[in-house]
């Protein structure tokens, strides 16, 4: 089926973003919780939510050095694993999930963790973008998670004018060719992290900024001319 003249074009604009953005940042995992084997990513990404990466680094290798399979987290005590990730927010209720979890990979799944949407969505405090990170990081299979990051650069380069992280998601699936889907989140989050940060973006030396339609990015070609 033909696709339509604006996903081409949103196609080409995006491929020559992550091409920029890949040639800045190299194409390999930054963090040791997104590097690494399904269970590491799936706790990991669990203990991330509203945490700086090296907090959740921190937390994630004191927990998979204490209780290095789901079958010894689901048996650990849960103010064990409590104090284990106390660097991370949230850190009480986070480690009460992290137990639920593992039990519920040694009831279901033998202790692995699966390698299916569905069933990882099936998990507690597994979400969509939570199931898609362990899909890319710990199986490399195809899956988009958009978080806030990738969903902010996206509306700044106006490739999407979604509301919702969600719907960026579905624009995100239309134009990422196969090549760089393994790559779309590390990329921008790397430069969420870096430059394009949420209050004030560095556009003054983003490598991006001759695709971007966000005003920032006009004001600086103007400053320079
Ligand atoms: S030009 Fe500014 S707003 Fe646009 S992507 Fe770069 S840092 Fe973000």
């Amino acid at each position: 089926m033909d696709r339509p003249a604006e996903n081409i074009q949103g196609t080409k604009k995006l491929c020559a973003v992550l091409q920029a953005l890949a040639d800045c940042y190299g194409l390999s995992p930054w963090n040791w919780h997104t590097n690494g084997d399904p269970f590491r990513v799936l706790v990991g990404t669990l203990l991330s939510h509203r945490t700086r990466d090296p907090k959740t680094d921190e937390a994630t290798r004191a927990v998979l050095e204490h209780y290095p399979t789901a079958k010894d987290l689901a048996e650990a005590p849960v103010e064990r694993i409590a104090t284990l990730v106390r660097p991370v927010n949230f850190y009480k209720t986070k480690a009460r999930r992290l137990k639920e979890t593992a039990a519920l990979l040694v009831e279901r799944h033998g202790g692995k963790v699966p390698d299916q949407e569905r069933d990882l969505t099936a998990l507690p405090g597994v979400g969509p973008k939570t199931a898609a990170c362990v899909l890319v990081y710990g199986f490399r299979k195809p899956a988009i998670p958009v978080d806030v990051h990738v969903h902010r650069i996206c509306r700044r380069l106006g490739i999407t004018t979604c509301p919702t992280p969600k719907e960026t998601q579905g624009v995100l699936e239309k134009l990422v060719p196969a090549r760089w889907i393994l790559h779309v989140n590390e990329l921008l989050v790397k430069h969420g992290q870096t430059t394009c940060l949420p209050r004030s973006p560095k556009c003054s030396r983003c490598v991006v900024a001759a695709w971007c339609s966000d005003g920032r990015a006009a004001n600086v070609a103007t400053e320079g001319s």
